[in-house]
């Protein structure tokens, strides 16, 4: 209900109006401060809340632009990191593979300075890097996986143009990156992991293949190519000394050309003999920075820069005892000198090659040992079961197995005769192409026996390598031998006893002194088994001489003479033919005998001995027969041939004069082969035609019909 209902209504209009006129004038002057205030306030707050409004705006504004800061200082710090790494990182461009960012260590790799170069030269240039082992395409083909499976890994080998290879242990992965999409390369260099893994597996193949006995060559192949390994640039050579020869051979090295390699073979031990000969001969590191500039390359020089070399380091290798085996050389084709790390690096492949070496020696010795003790013991064994019939054979044939033996040019014998003063070439064997000292007979020359033997100076054996060596003493084989450039000859002492008998000659060709100790030792062994094989010879051809000679005429002995006997009286019975018998005996001996003495009787019967021997034919056998009886088998010879010579053999005793002051005369019989004879019977008619002689007064012939 209203609260004025019960009122006037127009008292109440105007109060209310007066009211409100009152009100009106009265609130207006009450409210309109308040609303001021009011005003006011809502003012103030207004502007505080701005004010705070604005500071918050301040402090987001300051907070993002300290984020933002922070945000490139983590960019940077990155970048800072990634350039400190160790690892190389790469970010490239997917669609094209310009490279947006690479590190330090990824620019020192690929040997660029930016990033531009970096896309320019490496990674977007196909020919950038050899296709061995991977090549761009195998990149490209990496890339295109990691877009399809994720990350990727590889070892990536590189081998940037002029500078070493580098291995990277890579990884290719997607990243995000300033809103789109980055390829994130890794890599971490294992360069020299690699090298130290390739110059293990040369180790390894070094160390196999001598033990495999693949050769000396093989191993010091490993050895070189180990050393390459390890030192970037380095081409290697290995040289081995011959102690003879007083030289190197070029024996290990692939990578340096063979012109080149066959100009330094044989290379003398000398002073300016490049590095590698003076290395040995000073025994000691020698170091050419410049083959140019250094006079002991005079005279190889050219070919070295023929061949790209320049520098050469040569590094003596020794052997457990000290002694040198050769040299490790060290070639660049810059000016260059060894570091530190490039001797450390040798120490390794040295070591093995001087194993390498003096294995390689001890072998080749004991295989040579093993030789000779097996030529030595088949030829002592050949020498000495030698029929005495066959020594010649046997002599030339030994000749011939030391030839092969040795490779020689010429193996000859010499033998000496002291008591005629002469020497000649009794046996030899001369190889192809080589002549024969003696062609037909063994001429003699003379020589002094004595002064002979001064030639050896107490040694077994002498070597000569050029004629003007050979000593007058020896003159004769100055011509015979005829000696060529790398020619040599060993001469060996023949001995009978503590004498001089003869010489074993060796002619050989070799660019280097092929005689080592140990084969002249066995050239020595041969001489003596020479010496020996003439010597049983000789005894055994003076046993079977007195065996069928008589000793005080020379002529064959009644034995020998039976054992012909029965070989003609075979040789007739087979073939129909026949031949003649003289028998004689000297008249009244006993007298000789008597009256000059057992002696002078002797010596008649020698000069006989001379008359018949040298009255008959080469054909004709003459022997004694006993005392002062004498036999003259006369092969192929009928009764009527035979009388005559009987007769003349008469005569000519008859004629001559002996050391007695009187005629010596002999009575002769005459009888001749026919079938069915044994040489009993025969020699029985001989026998009484010669009785028939004495009968019919002596100093005549007989013949036995
Ligand atoms: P003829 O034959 O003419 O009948 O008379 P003869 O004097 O030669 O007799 P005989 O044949 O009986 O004598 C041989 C003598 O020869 C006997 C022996 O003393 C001697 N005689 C045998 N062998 C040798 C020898 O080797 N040296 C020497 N000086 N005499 C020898
Ligand atoms: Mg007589
Ligand atoms: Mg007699």
């Amino acid at each position: 209900m209203n609260p004025v209902s019960g009122m006037d209504g127009d008292y109440v209009d105007s109060a209310v109006s007066d009211y409100w006129a009152l009100f009106s004038e009265n609130a207006l002057a009450v409210a309109l401060p308040f609303l001021t205030a009011v005003l006011a306030a809502l003012l103030v707050l207004s502007i505080l809340r701005y004010q705070r409004l604005n500071r918050r705006v301040q402090g987001l504004s300051l907070e993002m632009g300290s984020a933002s800061r922070s945000l490139r200082n983590a960019d940077r710090d990155l970048r800072t990191l990634f350039d400190q790494s160790a690892i190389a990182v790469m970010l490239l461009d997917r669609s094209n593979k310009s490279v947006l960012y690479a590190n330090e260590t990824a620019m020192t790799a690929f040997g660029a300075r930016t990033e531009e170069q970096l896309t320019a030269s490496v990674m977007q240039k196909p020919d950038a890097w050899s296709a061995a082992p991977f090549s761009l395409l195998d990149f490209e083909e990496i890339i295109y996986k990691t877009g399809r499976s994720g990350l990727q890994k590889f070892e990536w080998y590189f081998e940037p143009v002029g500078r070493r290879p580098v291995w990277l242990d890579s990884s290719l992965s997607i990243i995000s990156y300033k809103g789109g999409q980055a390829l994130m390369f890794t890599g971490v260099n294992i360069t020299d992991r690699k090298h130290a893994e390739k110059a293990d597996r040369y180790r390894h193949k070094a160390m196999t293949s001598m033990a495999n006995d693949n050769g000396l060559h093989a191993t010091l192949d490993h050895l070189a190519a180990m050393a390459e390994s390890r030192m970037a640039g380095a081409r290697c050579g290995v040289m081995v000394h011959n102690v003879e020869g007083a030289r190197l051979r070029w024996v290990g090295g692939r990578s340096i050309p063979e012109a080149f390699r066959e100009t330094l073979d044989g290379v003398p031990v000398a002073f300016g003999a490049a590095s590698c000969g003076t290395a040995v001969f000073i025994r000691g590191r020698v170091v050419t920075r410049d083959v140019r500039s250094d006079d002991r390359w005079d005279r190889y020089r050219d070919d070295a820069e023929l061949a790209g070399l320049r520098a050469c380091w040569s590094e003596p290798v020794l052997g457990s005892s000290g002694e040198l085996l050769g040299t490790f050389d060290v070639y660049h084709d810059e000016p260059w000198t060894p570091g530190d790390d490039d001797i450390d690096a040798l120490t390794d492949p040295i070591a093995i090659a001087s194993l390498a070496i003096e294995r390689h020696q001890a072998k080749g010795q004991l295989e040579q040992m093993v030789l000779s003790e097996q030529m030595v013991r088949r030829i002592s064994t050949d020498l000495l079961t030698l029929d005495p019939e066959e020594t010649d054979e046997g002599l030339t044939s030994t000749c011939r197995a030391l030839g092969g033996f040795y490779r020689a040019d010429r193996v000859f014998l010499c033998q000496l005769e002291e008591a005629s003063q002469q020497v000649w070439i009794s046996h030899e064997w001369a190889g192809e192409g080589f002549d024969a000292l003696c062609q037909h007979t063994a001429r003699k020359y003379p020589v002094i026996t004595a002064a002979l033997a001064k030639v050896f100076a107490g040694k077994a054996s002498v070597i000569f390598s050029t004629e003007r060596d050979i000593p007058p003493q020896l003159e004769f084989l100055q011509d015979l031998l005829a000696l060529r450039s790398n020619q040599s000859v060993l001469l060996a002492m023949v001995h009978r006893g503590d004498r001089m008998s003869g010489i074993l000659g060796i002619q050989m060709t070799a660019p280097v002194n092929p005689w080592t100790p140990q084969r002249s030792q066995t050239a020595e062994l041969m001489a003596n088994l020479f010496g020996s094989a003439l010597n049983r010879n000789q005894l055994l051809h003076s046993l079977t001489y007195q065996a069928v000679h008589d000793q005080l005429t020379g002529l064959y002995n009644r034995h020998k003479i039976e054992s012909f006997m029965d070989q003609e009286v075979a040789r007739c019975t087979r073939y129909g033919s026949t031949f003649s018998l003289i028998i004689f005996d000297l008249d009244h001996f006993k007298s000789i005998n008597d009256r000059f003495g057992h002696n002078e009787g002797d010596a008649v019967l020698s000069s006989v001995s001379s008359l018949v021997s040298n009255g008959i034919r080469e054909s004709e056998i003459a022997g004694r027969w006993g005392g002062e009886e004498f036999l003259i088998i006369l092969p192929e010879t009928s009764l009527d041939s035979a009388v005559p010579v009987a007769d003349r053999l008469r005569s000519s005793i008859e004629s001559h004069r002996f050391s007695i002051p009187e005629p010596v005369t002999i009575s002769v019989g005459v009888a001749a082969f026919r079938p069915g004879d044994t040489p009993h019977e025969l020699i029985q008619r001989a026998d009484a035609a010669l009785y028939s002689a004495k009968e019919s007064g002596r100093n005549c012939v007989k013949q036995s019909f």
